[in-house]
């Protein structure tokens, strides 16, 4: 495994293998098991891993979160290398932003304009869709890969990808969970263990969803009771509890076909989120409502 820290050495170190398939994976570092999910998708497929560790300021939209960020590069190293990591691309942010930079790419509608676009504010998906366009013009892998816990930032990329013409396959890996349930995420080390216990409704409320969707229930406010119960129970008030298309992130008026729900909630300190595709329930909705 090598290490470059510059977009010149990370080209040098692919020009001889550019025959095969080369894979990307994008990370803020702090790795963790959510991580290696999206290294050994890429290890399986690709001939060449490469893993991008950059905390990239443009996406914070809070100082504080920036500053809290953890920053374990060493351990991050170790890792990637266990998981057969080809080349890790860790630059300062002076070689992803150098003096002058002055482009922003933006994705605009609802994909980017709601729910962590509107809580995070409109630099954050900003700060996402720019970076990942350097990072993919950088490396030009043949496929990128990220995780289905960001399902808007995948939805973002997704449009970006699709509309700037970037001629790289996405891959969208499952959210890794803990055994209790919990989304990894590189946040989960800022919570108190009693704040980590009470970070479980947020994938029970989901569950409470999916189970009442598959019961028949299709009226999202319906849906979005059950969740709120959970969460209540708990102590948390959620951010946003949305019910959206997975593509374009409209809201959606009845779960009749595949939709993604949302949720993002602070425990104490610590901003989580999490999602999941509840099924489409149509047959049993359909009868309920009397065929409408
Ligand atoms: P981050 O370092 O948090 O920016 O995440 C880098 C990539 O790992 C993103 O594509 C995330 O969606 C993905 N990722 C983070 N946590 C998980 C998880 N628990 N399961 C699957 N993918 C994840």
């Amino acid at each position: 495994m090598i290490v470059v820290r510059t977009v010149g050495d990370l080209r040098d170190a692919l020009r001889d293998r550019r025959a095969g398939r080369i894979g990307l994976v994008p990370t803020m570092g702090a790795l963790h098991e959510g991580h290696t999910t999206l290294l050994r998708a890429a290890r399986a497929a690709d001939d060449t891993v490469v893993a991008s560790i950059f905390i990239n300021p443009a996406q914070f939209t809070e100082q504080a979160d920036l500053a809290a960020y953890p920053r374990t590069e060493a351990a991050d190293l170790a890792l990637a290398e266990q998981e057969g990591v080809d080349i890790v691309f860790a630059p300062d942010a002076a070689e992803v932003y150098p003096a002058g930079f002055a482009t922003t790419v933006s994705v605009t509608g609802p994909v980017a304009e709601t729910l962590e676009g509107a809580e995070r504010g409109r630099a954050h998906f900003d700060g996402v869709a720019t970076v990942v366009t350097k990072l993919l013009l950088a490396a030009l892998p043949d496929a990128a890969y990220f995780g289905a816990k960001d399902a808007q930032q995948v939805a973002v990329i997704r449009r970006l990808v699709a509309d700037l013409g970037i001629p790289v396959a996405l891959v969208v890996c499952p959210t890794s969970r803990d055994a209790d349930g919990l989304a990894r995420s590189s946040r989960n080390t800022r919570l108190s263990p009693g704040e980590r216990t009470r970070a479980l409704a947020i994938p029970r409320a989901l569950q409470a969803v999916t189970d009442a969707a598959a019961a028949g229930i299709s009226d999202p406010q319906a849906l979005r009771a059950r969740a709120d119960a959970v969460l209540e129970a708990s102590g948390i008030r959620p951010e946003y509890v949305a019910f959206v298309d997975p593509e374009t992130f409209a809201p959606v008026g009845v779960v009749d076909r595949p939709v993604l729900v949302a949720i993002a909630a602070r425990v104490g300190s610590t901003r989580l989120i999490d999602n999941t595709v509840v099924a489409t329930a149509q047959g049993r909705a359909d009868t309920q409502a009397g065929g409408g």
